[in-house]
């Protein structure tokens, strides 16, 4: 999109992931998300038949939309984008990449940030203040760089990371009478 000139999706840089996932989770950084340039969807539901929503109908909301409610399967998305500067589209995009970098540990396997933003509160401030900076289950850890992200150290295992959530969320209730929910998807439970 960049290359072509193209913006709308500057803030997806660096967000891993195919476009029927981002629809789904309402991906979204910097003040943006999917939300903000998806113009309909075309799906599959459970029946086989194959239906097209507009963005009013997706149900938007912070990390999800109503993909979260069924198991529609989405087949492709129409987005709308504005024609833009190359240099100033390639700049945001980079900038967008370079504060990544800079603040979340991007050299080790994660599923992105564990837990989901809270009005008012910087969740991994939470976490970093309850001493749980580099804290480890098995092969999962808190994140030394950025608290707010459960890496694995090597060989941790689903029940590592799953009880290492559950362990921090309890202490940082303990601490500050704040419950705080994962932004990963949980699957199989
Ligand atoms: C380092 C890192 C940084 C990240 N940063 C961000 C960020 O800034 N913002 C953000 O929002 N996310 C972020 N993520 C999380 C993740 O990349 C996004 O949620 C992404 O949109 C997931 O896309 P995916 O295709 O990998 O979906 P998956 O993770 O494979 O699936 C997510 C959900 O979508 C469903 N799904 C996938 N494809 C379809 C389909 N075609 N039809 C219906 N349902 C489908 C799956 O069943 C699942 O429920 C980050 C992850 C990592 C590892």
């Amino acid at each position: 999109m960049g290359k072509k000139g193209f913006s709308g999706l500057e803030f997806a840089a660096g967000i891993p992931g195919t476009i029927g996932g981002a629809v789904r989770m309402n991906a979204g950084a910097y003040s943006s998300e999917m939300k903000d340039i998806v113009i309909n969807t075309t799906y599959i539901d459970l029946d086989g038949n194959i239906k097209t929503i507009n963005n009013a109908e997706h149900e938007f909301e912070y990390r999800k939309s109503i993909f979260a409610k069924n198991k529609y399967i989405i087949l492709n998305t129409e987005i709308q984008l504005t024609k833009g500067n190359l240099i100033e589209i390639e700049q945001k995009m980079h900038e967008n990449m370079k504060s990544r970098k800079e603040k979340q540990p991007l050299d080790m396997p994660s599923a992105g940030s564990t837990f989901k933003r809270k009005e008012g509160i910087i969740v991994a401030k939470l976490i970093d203040e309850a001493g749980l900076k580099g804290f480890t289950i098995g092969g999962a850890s808190v994140s030394k760089k950025h608290a707010g992200f459960v890496v694995n150290t090597g060989n941790a295992t689903a029940k590592d990371v799953l009880e290492l959530i559950k362990y921090v969320q309890k202490v940082v209730y303990e601490k500050f009478n704040i419950n705080i929910e994962p932004e990963i998807e949980i699957i199989g439970m």
